[in-house]
């Protein structure tokens, strides 16, 4: 079976010559009707008329599983939807509008190993890793489903990427194709709780351009072990080392997000340390208002807070984007995926 949401232009059009005899010609029409189009009914367009045969052989042997979308929410124009597997598990995502298109925010697993303390997914634990289609899916469903302009995509869903490595880094090939979703990897962020091992294996990959971000939340060891308990195995030294080692491309940055809790990683001293640790680091700061969770103990910060701690970090040359994160209403926030409403 050909599990198309999982297949790069190359590797289908081998596929076509070795089981076939048939080749690129195909395959680029295939790709064409399911990645750009949507269309279900692949079979029935002009390549595959012409080959009827060949269209016979295909039926049934290729399938397009991205799942089911079983629940919408909006709040104003961002979209969080559900999507059922094919082992009634489920996942969540969301449409992000920007100002010229839209960000989808992607699931690599069902669950999380990391266990941060204010993410709702950690709390979940673990259930297994998604396939590459099931992660490419999501984007299909926002695409053809929801009939969304989406041009960006963020790994921040459910999910620590790097810990699903193999999948998301083919998952990454196959949204890329030009001929199909044509995502570029520059519009692509794959973001991290700091997992070293994955951020020293990307390192060697070759994907120029694709975006890193690493969610560090903390300017010392010991709060943010008490937020984010893979600082206990991969410590803030461990991960700036693999940070240093990492190549960025010419004019690249890091994007380093921290969540801002009140009266816990919020103080001026925290600041001033959080700027020390990213020295000399070329990084871009996303500074993001914590979203209360029910029945955590942790707190919103207030508006001035945000800005103070913001303003101390941009005195010191760290450029710095404040965020109130969209999507509270849905469950849509930074670190509130995993709640089903
Ligand atoms: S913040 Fe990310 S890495 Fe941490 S538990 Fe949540 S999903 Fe996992």
């Amino acid at each position: 079976m050909i599990d198309i949401l999982e297949f790069t232009l190359e590797r289908l059009t081998r596929t076509f010559d070795k089981d076939f005899g048939k080749g690129r010609f195909h395959a680029q029409a295939l790709f064409r009707d399911i990645f750009k189009q949507g269309n279900l009914n692949f079979l029935t367009s002009p390549e595959f008329l012409d080959s009827p045969r060949f269209a016979r052989t295909l039926k049934g042997k290729v399938s397009v599983n991205p799942g089911v979308v079983v629940n919408t929410f909006d709040e104003g124009e961002l979209t969080k939807f559900i999507t059922r597997l094919s082992d009634g598990l489920e996942i969540e995502s969301v449409v992000i509008p920007m100002t010229r298109h839209n960000t989808l925010c992607i699931s690599s697993q069902v669950g999380c190993k990391m266990g941060c303390k204010f993410c709702e997914t950690g709390r979940m634990g673990f259930k297994r890793n998604l396939s590459i289609s099931e992660i490419t899916g999501q984007v299909y469903n926002g695409r053809h489903y929801l009939k969304k302009d989406i041009k960006n995509i963020v790994f921040m869903g459910m999910g620590e990427p790097l810990d699903n490595f193999d999948n998301v880094m083919g998952a990454i090939q196959v949204m890329n194709q030009q001929q199909g979703f044509d995502i570029a990897l520059r519009h692509m962020t794959l973001s991290t709780a700091g997992f070293v091992p994955g951020i020293e294996r990307l390192a060697k990959m070759k994907m120029p351009g694709l975006r890193l971000a690493i969610s560090i939340n903390a300017p010392d060891d010991k709060i943010r072990s008490s937020l984010m308990p893979i600082n206990n195995v991969f410590p803030l030294a461990a991960l700036k080392k693999s940070l240093k080692d990492f190549s960025l491309p010419k004019r690249g940055i890091f994007l380093f997000e921290y969540i801002l809790i009140k009266g816990l990683n919020d103080s001026p001293s925290h600041a001033a340390m959080l700027a020390d640790y990213i020295h000399p680091l070329p990084v871009r700061l996303n500074l993001i208002a914590y979203n209360k969770i029910i029945g955590l103990d942790y707190e919103n910060p207030c508006d001035d807070e945000m800005y103070n701690f913001a303003d101390l970090l941009s005195a010191k040359g760290i450029m710095v984007i404040k965020r109130w994160s969209r999507g509270r209403s849905v469950a849509a926030g930074c670190g509130q995926l995993g709640t089903h409403r």
